[in-house]
């Protein structure tokens, strides 16, 4: 189903950054909502969703005003500080309205101008790719982070069937580093995958982020119990999977192909450099 788009302005784009998040200074949000309704999205519990109408993945809204509105906030945040921006938090920068808006290519249009300190780009989409030419400008000071939660499209169409397919995931991160963008595949959260998965992402990656359900969903995984998600694992035969421990079996299997200092665990992940 295609969500609803709508377009709205923007009091402010830069938050502060609190929770899972304290280590930066701000979170951005080119949109609100998300079309890729991914079941366990957290997002789905916030008051964001919850006060809607529609559910969570047949909506988004275009912060028209986003670019406006960063050119004058980063600027100002840098008075009071070191400006590192996670981007995004609550939304994918990646929408696939962005395809026509270009909204987040503005954004990072307007940072290449006044550089943030460092930029957290988490996607779960290739269209990232497309920016590649903005990225190399931001240098060192941009992460891309493409979450890859599992190598089987068949686990991805059970629990994020409105995502983007994996196979075009694997080819963007690919691309990235082929360009020298600093960039990692988040496994995030753990799905389901095969043997080969390790393989499969030593093939387009350097650096890899492991996290499941139950350190990442900020509630030791009582906000993904709500959410439902241990049926769609019990009904499609994947209960062993549903593990606090299924991780460390992944992580060993990863350890395999990748230096310990390539893996990451849960938040550290996600930190900023400067926060390592
Ligand atoms: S892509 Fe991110 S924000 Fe969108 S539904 Fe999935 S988890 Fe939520």
């Amino acid at each position: 189903m295609k969500p609803s788009v709508q377009t709205r302005t923007s009091r402010s784009i830069l938050t502060k950054g609190s929770g899972f998040l304290h280590g930066y200074s701000h979170t951005l949000n080119p949109y609100a909502g998300c079309a890729f309704g991914c079941s366990y999205c957290y997002v789905r519990r916030m008051p964001i969703a919850l006060f809607r109408e529609e559910d969570w993945g047949e909506w988004v809204d275009i912060k028209e005003n986003a670019v406006e509105l960063v050119k004058k906030e980063i600027p100002k945040a840098r008075k009071k500080g070191k400006v590192s921006i996670f981007m995004s938090s609550s939304t994918d920068p990646y929408q696939p309205v962005e395809y026509n808006t270009g909204l987040t290519r503005g954004l990072l249009e307007a940072m290449v101008e006044e550089p943030p300190d460092f930029l957290f780009l988490q996607t779960r989409s290739p269209l990232v790719s497309r920016d590649i030419d903005l990225l190399k400008v931001l240098g060192s000071r941009v992460m891309v982070s493409l979450t890859i939660e599992t190598d089987l499209d068949s686990v991805r169409k059970i629990f994020a069937p409105s995502a983007p397919p994996i196979a075009a995931r694997l080819n963007a991160l690919k691309e990235l580093r082929r360009e020298g963008i600093p960039s990692q595949a988040a496994i995030a959260p753990l799905l389901p995958c095969s043997e080969e998965f390790p393989d499969k992402l030593s093939d387009v990656t350097n650096r890899i982020t492991l996290d499941d359900f139950f350190m990442g969903d900020g509630s030791g995984g009582n906000r993904t119990e709500q959410l439902g998600i241990r049926k769609l694992f019990e009904e499609n035969g994947l209960s062993d999977w549903y593990d606090r421990s299924t991780y460390l079996k992944i992580k060993k299997r990863l350890e395999k192909t990748f230096a310990d200092d390539a893996i990451y665990i849960s938040q550290k992940g996600f930190f900023p450099p400067d926060q390592l």
